[in-house]
């Protein structure tokens, strides 16, 4: 149990309006979760403090060599106004994958989960509540020695700040065009494709970028070695229905494990809908929709939760999906998931957490 100082905003912010469009990202609560640690001392000083810049010497090693990791999870509003979470402890043991790969020290799953809780409590009044809406939540780790030489740091900080955030899709579901990216890849086996870090981000921009040129709204990545077999979406695991199976990339080692992906696999599981993670290759995809057994394709993550694709462009083909619209087993993992999400469905699976 983290002993949690709490320091009150003295200067609140106006609150963005109810029924108005909602930025992704832009807008801050009026606090933050902070805590440090050092080698030898271990974490240290949990607080919650009003919402702001952070100073850091510019030698500070986050700046030159990248040893940070992130989440990303959401706080969402339930019918009657209580603040409920998704799965945190699923976050906090995803946080810990990604700190040993980046020699960033263990946290406590339970400390994660509480900072994340003593933060969005103090804020709950920033949880939107129009449809769709919900309160993102960063949690993130910087390393902050002062120092030019490439080695782990030997002190870090642990922030957890809000966002307030509008509805993935402004006017519902919506599909999207997703371009198979067959010449820059993200990650490769042995390397952090697995984690949650800055630096997978940092090398995906200029694939993403030639994408948006053309109009798509995200990457399909393909694996790092034979550029063969399908990996995920920029920010999202990626499924598809082929002939009557839910099928998925295996989690290999270059494939962030998605807590929306293990989600719908549970569920799959649980209400008997034939699934599979395995390994699937472009040309299997591409060989099923030339057969007609392409059924559906949707991506599924925090962020839009699951985002069916309507088109998909590789090399000079541009194969459309079914009729190009939203599949009925897409929109029906959408309303479940979303629905526990919000208190709106049973929570079957314990997955939703009050706050
Ligand atoms: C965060 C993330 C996902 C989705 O994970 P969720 O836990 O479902 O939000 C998928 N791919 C990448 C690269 C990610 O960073």
């Amino acid at each position: 149990m983290l002993n949690i100082r709490i320091e009150r905003n003295p200067n609140p912010k106006a609150k963005p309006e109810a029924g108005k469009p909602l930025p992704f990202g832009q807008i801050f609560t009026d606090h933050m979760f902070v805590m440090n640690y050092t080698e030898g001392k271990g974490w240290y000083d949990p607080r919650v403090v009003p919402y702001g810049p952070i100073t850091l010497d510019p030698s500070a090693m986050v700046f030159h060599y990248g040893q940070e990791m992130f989440e990303g999870l959401k706080a969402y509003r339930g019918e009657n106004g209580e603040a409920y979470l998704f799965r945190p402890d699923m976050n906090a043991k995803r946080a810990n994958n990604s700190n040993r790969r980046l020699c960033i020290p263990y946290l406590p799953e339970e400390d994660f989960v509480q900072a994340v809780k003593a933060v969005v409590d103090i804020d709950r009044d920033w949880i939107p509540s129009d449809e769709g809406t919900s309160l993102y939540i960063r949690p993130f780790i910087i390393a902050t020695d002062e120092f030019l030489g490439v080695a782990p740091s030997h002190n870090y900080l642990f922030l957890v700040i809000l966002s307030p955030s509008g509805a993935y899709y402004k006017n519902g579901l919506e599909p999207v065009g997703i371009w198979i990216e067959d010449e820059y890849v993200r990650a490769v086996r042995g390397g952090m494709g697995f984690a949650k870090t800055g630096g997978n981000y940092a090398c995906s921009l200029a694939a993403q970028e030639k994408a948006h040129e053309d109009g798509y709204s995200q990457v399909l990545w393909l694996d790092g070695v034979e550029r063969k077999y399908i990996e995920e979406v920029g920010a999202m695991n990626i499924f598809f229905k082929i002939d009557g199976k839910v099928v998925t990339p295996m989690l290999n080692g270059s494939i962030l494990p998605g807590i929306t992906r293990d989600s719908v696999l549970t569920y799959c599981r649980k209400k008997g809908v034939p699934c599979e993670e395995r390994r699937i290759s472009v040309d299997e995809l591409i060989e099923a929709q030339k057969n007609g057994k392409l059924e559906e394709v949707f991506g599924s993550g925090t962020a839009a939760v699951i985002s069916p694709v309507g088109k998909l462009r590789y090399k000079d083909e541009v194969f459309t999906i079914g009729d190009g619209g939203i599949g009925p087993f897409s929109k029906s993992l959408y309303d479940f998931i979303t629905g526990v999400q919000t208190g709106k469905v049973a929570d079957e699976f314990g997955w939703r957490v009050k706050v």
